[in-house]
């Protein structure tokens, strides 16, 4: 069984529209984008790059699916004994990922 990558995945399944339902306003600059340092400059965030929003939840929806996925194929193909080890490979893959992500970001 191969998975999608995380980046195909979200292509694949998540349209613009929910993309910008599940963004968040980012935290460390309060959605604005920017932050003012001791100086009183504005300098743009550097969590959400500018952008004043972060994806926060993609990566939980894309592991829901993931697992519920995996449980289907294991169900449809009457593979269930594979499907710990399934899970296992995904799971290690996925925290691969979310380090590679930073974990909250698309
Ligand atoms: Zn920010
Ligand atoms: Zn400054």
């Amino acid at each position: 069984m191969k998975f999608y990558t995380y980046d195909r995945w979200v292509k694949l399944n998540i349209s613009d529209d929910e993309l910008d339902e599940l963004q968040t306003d980012c935290i460390v600059c309060g959605g604005n984008g920017y932050e003012e340092c001791n100086l009183g400059h504005e300098h743009e965030c550097e969590e959400c790059d500018g952008e004043g929003t972060v994806g926060g939840n993609v990566l939980e929806v894309y592991r829901q699916k993931a697992l519920s996925d995996i449980a289907k194929w294991c169900t449809y193909t009457g593979n269930l004994s594979s499907q710990s080890e399934l899970v296992k490979e995904f799971n290690s893959k996925f925290e691969a990922l979310s380090y590679s992500k930073d974990a909250n970001y698309i």
